[in-house]
């Protein structure tokens, strides 16, 4: 229960792979602990200090009462240090601290010094009394100053130099006590030895295998306090354990894979086919050289969870990389050994945790590497990427090349924008859209409640969700393309009845209540549950009998409180001036109001809401449109003029000012927006549009509109005007979907305004033009 205080002076090491420091430390004084008060996270105690204490220090009396012994105790020390070389500044210093240190500190020096075994020093770490402590250290000098006696008669020849080994690393045969040290050398040692061995047995490629024979050649050399030893083993240990040449035999047959595949996922079928055939050639053509697939779509449609099924069916190991925010390309490819902290990058550290060299690699979110001072981690993974490259992967902390060729990577992405052109020339892209709504009732009921049940410890037997609660967690509680936010609310409900069956089998074991719940309906539990002081009563309530508990609207209401999304359509196209158009985001479509209104001014026009250029352009577009065809349109300025920007400022506005957008799709909303402002006439409510616009009028096509089409749909929208070239893209819509709608296809303005308006848009001008022609 002795111990030494001491203080840290330097601290050398690094955490990396395995913790390993050296410590350098000035001793204190010795203490006692008297009570351990924790032990975690570090052990505090209340301790008492032992030796240099006041009457220690000052007190000559000690000295003198001590006086033959400590004097005893100097003439071997300084006859042990005289018998080394003194032309070594070291032991000069010694020497002279000798003479100037007080006496009662030099036991403890000393011992620290000579060749002692561990326990004997303890021993006097523990002899408090310095009467004791001299006593005891006296023995360890003779028999220090003897065996160096010995090694010097045996080495007369020799050099004097040698001496200065000798100091510090005094001959060990000689000194008898000091096995255990020998043995936690050798120990060190052998290990070294083993690690040789494993070098030697393991798979690893030729390069490889020079490589480390070379390091393990300089380890066995470097002294153990050096910061590279470490280092240096943990290279080798990593050498060793990477999966040179072990892999998983694959066991792929499409039939399982098609199962598989169904099974866990719903829907997502163009995913499936495409996956199947990648799958299929696998098969025939043993080691294939295709492309990467990338899956792109919005969060929670399933990207990651696919990549884990593929796995699965060929009975690969799965491994996830997580790419979203690396900016430092030696993420990817490490760093060189020569830094501080060094390590291999995301590739090799993977295949070090799959312990195979022909993994599933999940790389995911590559569409937000980012680049930095520290290189770009997008080209870092061209070459990972590429099948003609990687079979000679180079990892900087490695250097040397390992063959990634049998891993199957796969990438996912939330849109293709942001990957960098060279990298999306390697990836086959696949396009994950958004669920509709039947389809998150799908899933909802044959994947994400199941789980959910299980997870918390549920049964059906014990909760009920109807397919219309689930519709309306999806339409009123969310507002997303897969089906990440559904899945929370669904574990929130199942926490919620999770108290209620919790709090049921308590009550269970007192049958005199039971009859009390009988009867009861559950939703009532339910909302009552919201109310904290109600609790203890409808614990009561909460019984077996009314298992199933059902969740219906009410309950709904309780447990996740009141709609975050209601159907505002209708009430913010109640004036002129504002129409519904359609938007495509990495996280799927979504419906977006534009807005505009006018004043008097001086023709500007003004925009707000985040525009990028293009949008930008797109109002202007609109604009001048409108104004060359203001009298074909009776479209007039407030005071009545066709020249619509006559003493007018025109304000168009995008809601949700905070999120940036940009593309050219807005151009036929911008033009109904303006159109029903200038004409005062109001859009239809039900209807939404999207389509890129020319100074002529004409409508082009857009992208996303699988999405836009499924944005409308949530919304209770009715009638989607899109471009006629964009016609193809609707066979991709469930039949259901677009039974609910009614399609608009448009090639040129006109035809936007007459759909966008109740009664179409009124082409009085072009009568008038008619006319005169006749
Ligand atoms: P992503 O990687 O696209 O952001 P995830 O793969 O993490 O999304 O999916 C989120 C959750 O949704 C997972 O628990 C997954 O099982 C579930 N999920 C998504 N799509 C489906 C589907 N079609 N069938 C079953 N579960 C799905």
């Amino acid at each position: 229960r002795i111990g030494t205080a001491a203080l840290a002076v330097q601290v050398v090491g690094s955490n990396w792979p395995k913790p390993h420091y050296t410590l350098l430390v000035t001793g204190l004084c010795r203490f006692q602990v008297l009570q351990l008060l924790k032990e975690k996270p570090y052990p505090v105690a209340e301790v008492q200090q032992l030796d240099r204490l006041e009457q220690f220090t000052n007190g000559h009396k000690s000295e003198e009462e001590l006086g033959e012994l400590s004097e005893q105790f100097y003439k071997y020390a300084v006859q042990l240090v005289e018998m080394l070389d003194m032309s070594v500044p070291a032991v000069a210093k010694l020497r002279r601290l000798l003479d100037n240190l007080p006496r009662e500190a030099l036991p403890d020096i000393l011992t620290s010094i000579i060749r002692t075994t561990n326990q004997e020093k303890l021993q006097i770490l523990d002899a408090v009394r310095l009467e004791e402590r001299f006593k005891m250290t006296i023995p360890l000098l003779v028999r220090q100053i003897e065996g160096l006696k010995l090694l010097q008669k045996t080495r007369k020849s020799k050099q004097d130099d040698d001496k200065r080994v000798v100091a510090i690393r005094p001959n060990r045969r000689i000194s008898h006590g000091s096995i255990t040290e020998d043995e936690e050398e050798e120990e060190d040692h052998d290990d070294v030895v083993m690690l040789e061995k494993k070098i030697r047995t393991s798979s690893m490629s030729e390069q490889a295998l020079k490589v480390c024979l070379k390091e393990i050649k300089r380890l066995k050399k470097m002294p153990q306090s050096m910061p590279e030893y470490a280092l240096t083993r943990n290279y080798l240990e990593l050498m060793v354990e990477l999966p040179w040449n072990k892999s998983t035999k694959d066991r792929l047959e499409i039939r399982a894979a098609r199962i598989v595949l169904d099974n866990d996922h719903y829907a997502m079928e163009k995913l499936k086919k495409r996956v199947l055939e990648y799958l299929a050639v696998r098969q025939l053509k043993n080691n294939l050289k295709g492309p990467i697939l990338c899956f792109v779509g919005p969060p929670g449609v399933g990207k990651t969870s696919v990549g884990r099924s593929i796995a699965k069916t060929l009975g690969r190991e799965f491994h996830r990389i997580a790419l979203g925010g690396v900016c430092d390309q030696s993420d990817i490819r490490g760093h060189r050994r020569t830094y501080v902290g060094s390590m291999p990058g995301r590739i090799i550290n993977g295949l070090k945790t799959v312990g195979v060299n022909n993994p599933v690699f999940l790389l995911d979110e590559v569409d937000k590497l980012a680049k930095s001072l520290q290189g770009d981690p997008a080209a870092a993974l061209l070459e990972v990427l590429d099948p003609e490259q990687n079979h000679s992967f180079t990892d900087h902390y490695l250097n040397v090349a390992f063959d990634l060729s049998q891993v199957l990577f796969i990438a996912t992405a939330n849109t293709t924008a942001t990957i960098p052109p060279a990298l999306l020339d390697r990836m086959e892209v696949i396009q994950v859209p958004g669920y509709t709504q039947e389809e998150k009732i799908e899933i909802a009921h044959r994947h994400l409640i199941p789980k959910q049940l299980e997870q918390h410890g549920l049964t059906p037997q014990q909760i009920q969700i109807p397919q219309v609660t689930t519709l309306g967690i999806i339409t009123r509680y969310t507002r997303e393309a897969g089906v990440r936010a559904l899945d929370r609310k669904l574990g929130a409900i199942c926490r919620a009845v999770a108290v209620k069956v919790a709090e049921g089998q308590h009550k269970e074991a007192k049958p005199d209540r039971a009859e009390l719940g009988e009867g009861e309906d559950c939703k009532e539990h339910i909302t009552e549950d919201a109310k904290p002081e109600s609790i203890s009563d409808t614990a009561d309530l909460a019984l077996p009998p009314e298992m199933p508990i059902l969740i219906d609207f009410h309950a709904l209401k309780d447990i996740l409180g009141p709609p975050l999304y209601d159907m505002e359509v209708s009430e913010r196209l109640n004036q002129p001036g504002v129409a519904i158009g359609l938007a495509w985001t990495p996280l799927g479509g979504e419906i977006m109001f534009v807005e505009a209104s006018r004043m008097d001014g001086e023709g500007q026009l003004t925009l707000t809401g985040q525009l990028g250029d293009v949008m930008k352009e797109s109002a202007h577009l609109a604009i001048s449109w409108l104004r060359s065809n203001a009298k074909r349109y009776q479209l007039t300025n407030a005071s009545g003029s066709f020249d619509l920007l006559d003493n007018t400022d025109i304000h168009l506005h995008f809601p949700a000012g905070a999120v940036t957008k940009d593309g050219p799709s807005a151009g036929v909303t911008i033009v109904t927006c303006l159109a029903s402002l200038f004409s005062g006439r109001l859009v239809c409510s039900d209807v939404a549009m999207t389509g890129e616009i020319t100074l002529r009028g004409l409508v082009l096509p857009v992208g996303g509109i699988k999405d836009k089409v499924l944005a409308a749909h949530r919304a209770g929208l009715k009638r989607i005007i899109i471009p006629q070239r964009n016609e193809k893209d609707l066979e991709e819509i469930a039949a259901h979907v677009r039974q609910d709608l009614t399609f608009v296809l448009a090639t040129c303005l006109d035809e936007v305004l007459n759909a966008a308006f109740d009664g179409g848009f009124a082409v009085k001008a072009r009568l008038e033009h008619l006319n005169s022609k006749l």
